[in-house]
């Protein structure tokens, strides 16, 4: 059998060698190809009152020819033509340039359909387009095409129907019938014509429901098959402890877990009892309680008898994750030590003797982790915390320092599920969604850069209370381009202000990283009480006392890095405040601002974020892996999506989808896109 979908162009009738030509400029070569170069967007006829149309709006009219068409010729080939039409009661001017032919077409008291500007003063119509006929009962949406060198938007809808008259009876069904029947999808069939010429919006509607499903849930197979093959190729270690130690050791915790803890506690412990080798990244808002969960993770691969570690980017979040894991696996008697590149000389030639034997459990620490001279008994788990800091080199580095062992990555940066779902493709996701209880919501105010003398006295009054503040500035140096405020004048003007009451520290990225570690234990320590800095603080930074964020020229950042930034507050038991300083000039700066003050969602945060942007954006172009897809759009049809990913999850791990035929079609599909064949395997 021939797959119709797969001949050239030229198959269809009334399609020859220059069309052909044509169309492979616009990268269209077979019939479905063009049966998927989908419109941008319809012509709609729907037939309006005059009386309710504005001076130079679009518009569309039926009326009857009222008096005979006048041609007049002007400049040298150019001419207008001019009749009186009736349209219910009014009687209007219409003008046509260019169409001198029409004017023998045009009888008195024929019937016929406009399109074009109106002209309230002058009472006409300037037509852009113009049917001799009625139109208003079909309602008919016209496609509208982008299209190249010779090729016209008529000439489109012409060759489309064309396609679809001759091959519309072969178009194959991919999806199964059971599918089709669960959400009373349109049959492909049916679907291909109606995005081409809906007779309807209703049509329309179900058209591109049904074609935005299709084309989501042919990308999650692919990528959950992918996952399924590469889990299954992957020799992991099948961790072996005690669930009830384990459970122990939750339960002698300082606080019950949340139950977004708990699930994801479990998502990761079933990877890792599995045989196959984990490969998860675990989101969570700042503050959700990421630790605790690497806490019980470590522990689970101890009590297996094996070496747990975890990457940070930094010094100062080293020595935070060592102390609080310290104090958490306390009284599990578990070995817990820290390796970064202040630990030297002897400390540092027992500590590596300890870990090559086994006698550390547990080590926690920055690139020194990966350095060769590191080496493990048996590693059976690695965590990497804010995972988007390290290079993919530097995760494969720690990665291959034990046998296969099971991988987590840690990120606060809340990834909008829809991001997450669709390009971390290989990676499972857990995600704690819920705070632990009791948590003070951090005041977010937006204020004009001329209040900014209001705001300085509001970081005096806290910190006379004992607290601190962080003022964050975009940029260190003055650019001519960018007028923003720079964190050296700030510093200035600060100390300038305040006369040498409080003491006020300066961070930034010119400094080395014992310099800005000294920073920042300095602040940790209440040192220093007003931090300057660039966004160098972003991530993980933790000093309870700290109550104050002030951010300069805030319309500068996205949202998830204000959200971000706001995070380094709210830690302790004090409410805490925001403030941002900023005169955004465009809707979306000052949409940014009312956003921030209105929520403390990093997730619906990030989901705003992401439709003020743009996918593109969102990581920076194409760095997200988003697919372009031809007719889905992951904001806006997001919930189908969803639905698709469920569907292909489920489809992929039954036996029916591997044997049946009514999955033929979509096994097929796997199977050319190289998928099954193993070509994408790393
Ligand atoms: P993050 O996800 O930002 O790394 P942390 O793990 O640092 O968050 O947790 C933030 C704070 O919340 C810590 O002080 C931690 O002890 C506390 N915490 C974590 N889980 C809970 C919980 N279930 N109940 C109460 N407090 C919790
Ligand atoms: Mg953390």
């Amino acid at each position: 059998m021939v797959n119709v979908w797969q001949q050239p162009v030229t198959q269809i009738k009334g399609i020859g060698e220059e069309t052909s030509e044509a169309f492979r400029d616009m990268g269209i070569e077979t019939i479905g190809d063009l049966l998927t170069y989908f419109p941008f967007r319809y012509e709609d006829y729907e037939i309006r009152d005059l009386a309710d149309v504005k001076h130079d709006e679009k518009v569309t009219v039926e009326g009857k020819v009222h008096s005979e068409p006048s041609l007049t010729y002007y400049a040298r080939k150019k001419s207008r033509l001019t009749f009186r039409l009736l349209v219910d009661h009014y009687l209007i001017t219409v003008v046509c340039f260019n169409r001198p032919y029409l004017k023998n077409k045009l009888s008195i008291n024929e019937t016929v359909t406009v399109i074009g500007k109106w002209d309230q003063h002058r009472q006409t119509i300037t037509a852009m387009e113009l049917k001799i006929g009625s139109f208003s009962q079909s309602h008919e949406l016209e496609p509208v095409y982008s299209t190249r060198g010779a090729l016209t938007v008529k000439g489109m809808r012409r060759f489309m129907k064309l396609a679809l008259e001759q091959f519309s009876d072969a178009i194959e069904e991919p999806l199964p019938a059971s599918i089709i029947q669960t959400y009373r999808l349109w049959t492909k069939k049916e679907a291909i014509r109606a995005i081409h010429f809906p007779r309807s919006y209703e049509e329309l509607k179900q058209a591109r429901r049904r074609l935005v499903y299709e084309e989501f849930l042919l990308f999650q197979l692919k990528i959950h098959a992918l996952r399924k093959i590469q889990r299954e190729h992957s020799q992991g270690i099948a961790h072996d402890f005690s669930v009830e130690k384990l459970q122990q050791f939750i339960q002698q915790l300082p606080f019950p877990l949340t139950g977004a803890q708990k699930r994801v506690v479990q998502e990761i412990v079933k990877d890792m009892r599995s045989p196959y080798r984990m490969n998860r990244l675990l989101q969570g808002d700042v503050g959700s309680g990421k630790t605790v969960v690497a806490a019980i993770a470590l522990y689970a691969t101890v009590l297996s008898g094996y070496q747990g570690a975890l990457m940070v980017p930094t010094e100062i979040l080293a020595e935070q994750h060592a102390h609080s894991l310290k104090q958490l696996l306390a009284r599990a008697n578990v070995s817990v030590e820290l390796l970064t590149s202040s630990v030297k000389g002897k400390r540092r030639k027992e500590m590596l003797e300890k870990l090559a034997v086994g006698q550390i459990d547990i080590v926690i620490g920055t690139h020194a982790l990966i350095q060769e001279e590191v080496n493990f008994r048996q590693l059976g788990l690695v965590i990497t915390d804010e995972q988007h800091r390290f290079g993919v080199e530097q995760r494969r580095i720690l990665r291959e320092k034990g046998e296969s062992p099971d991988v987590l990555f840690m990120t606060a940066t809340p990834i909008p599920r829809t991001l997450a779902i669709t390009s971390f493709g290989e990676m499972d996701v857990s995600i704690i969604d819920e705070m632990p209880a009791g948590r003070k919501k951090i005041e977010t105010y937006w204020v004009k850069h001329y209040m900014l003398e209001r705001v300085l006295d509001f970081i005096e009054k806290e910190v006379q209370k004992g607290r601190q503040a962080y003022v964050i500035c975009p940029l260190i140096e003055e650019s001519e381009k960018l007028d923003v405020q720079n964190a050296i004048d700030v510093h200035s003007m600060l100390v300038h202000h305040y006369r040498g009451k409080y003491r006020i520290g300066l961070m930034h990225g010119r400094l080395s990283s014992e310099e800005k570690d000294a920073v920042m234990k300095a602040f940790s320590q209440n040192e220093v009480q007003i931090l300057v800095s660039t966004t160098v603080v972003e991530v993980g930074v933790n000093v309870p006392n700290a109550t104050v964020m002030v951010i300069y020229d805030a319309e500068r950042f996205g949202l998830a890095q204000l959200h971000q930034l706001r995070g380094r507050v709210g830690r302790g038991s004090e409410q805490s405040y925001c403030i941002l300083v900023a005169d955004p000039k465009s809707e979306t700066g000052k949409e940014r601002m009312r956003i921030m003050t209105e929520t403390n969602d990093g997730f619906l945060l990030s989901e705003k974020d992401l439709q003020l942007r743009g996918p593109g954006d969102f990581f920076g172009t194409k760095q997200s892996g988003m697919p372009d897809f031809k007719l889905g759009d992951v904001v806006h049809d997001y919930r189908i999506l969803e639905v698709a990913r469920n569907d292909a999850a489920k489809l992929i791990n039954s036996r029916a989808f591997w044997h049946d035929d009514a999955y033929q079609w979509l096994r097929l599909y796997l199977h050319e896109s190289g998928v099954l064949s193993g070509e994408k395997l790393d």
